[in-house]
């Protein structure tokens, strides 16, 4: 899974980037290249500013389930 940040919850304390392992957040941003989805700056934000994205790859899970 991948995350993003809300800017407009997103208080730049920088915990998040403090515990990514990947390096993949980078001015308030997460790149979604280098995130490896662990789930580390959800659970440090204290702010709720960190979200799964809303991925447009499950418009494309459900048709290839739905294909077998
Ligand atoms: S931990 Fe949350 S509030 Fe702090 S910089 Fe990261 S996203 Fe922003
Ligand atoms: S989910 Fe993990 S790899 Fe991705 S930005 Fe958060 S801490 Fe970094």
């Amino acid at each position: 899974m991948k995350y993003q940040i809300i800017k407009e919850k997103c208080l730049k304390c920088g915990r998040c980037r403090e515990v990514c392992p990947a390096e993949a957040i980078v001015k308030g941003e997460i790149i979604q290249e280098k995130c490896r989805g662990c789930g580390a700056c959800v659970k440090v934000c204290a702010y709720k500013a960190i979200v799964p994205v809303e991925s447009e790859n499950k418009s494309h899970i459900y048709p290839s389930g739905l294909c077998r």
